[in-house]
């Protein structure tokens, strides 16, 4: 079977394979937050699903809670009415709570000074706050052990030129 398609037909094809990818990202379960950064204009407005790790301090208002939310590819500013989980924020010292954030997407908020943020009204934790470890460097481990190696080539040295000088001193006596 020959696809040889007329150009007329050929870039209706195109454009519903365009349609398709732009539907399929908007209405896809989780986006990552590059995306809503990288081509806002596509996200404006619709209601997107991002996950990540609450970083910062979460910010009491009158009206509502502030907070940030980090995964792998960016942060993003979260509002929300009311607030009826506890969330913690990642430090140097702890991960902060990991959170799934449905809500509205805006490209600049007309309620917040025309910022980047999405407005939730459904967060769920997928786990809370834990104790952040801090394995040793693997570069500072490195450069310890050749300090290491060549303070006992030192030593070893200086024994052998302590001993040879013994030798001559004994030997010229
Ligand atoms: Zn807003």
């Amino acid at each position: 079977m020959s696809l040889s398609l007329r150009p007329k037909n050929r870039n209706l094809l195109l454009s519903f394979v365009i349609c398709l990818f732009y539907f399929s990202a908007v209405f896809s379960q989780q986006i990552q937050i590059k995306d809503l950064l990288n081509t806002p204009w596509v996200y404006d407005g619709q209601e997107v699903i991002v996950r990540g790790e609450v970083i910062g301090n979460v910010m009491k208002r009158k009206d509502g809670v502030w907070f940030n939310v980090l995964d792998e590819t960016g942060a993003m500013g979260i509002w929300t009415e009311s607030l009826d989980v506890y969330l913690q924020g990642g430090s140097y010292n702890r991960t902060g709570t990991i959170v799934l954030v449905k809500g509205f997407f805006n490209r600049a908020c007309p309620k917040h000074g025309g910022q980047i943020d999405i407005h939730s009204n459904e967060i769920d934790i997928i786990s809370d706050s834990t104790e952040r470890q801090h394995p040793l460097d693997k570069g500072k481990l490195k450069i310890l052990t050749l300090l290491g190696i060549l303070f006992l080539v030192a030593i070893v040295f200086n024994f052998i030129l302590i001993a040879k000088r013994k030798r001559w001193l004994k030997n010229s006596a």
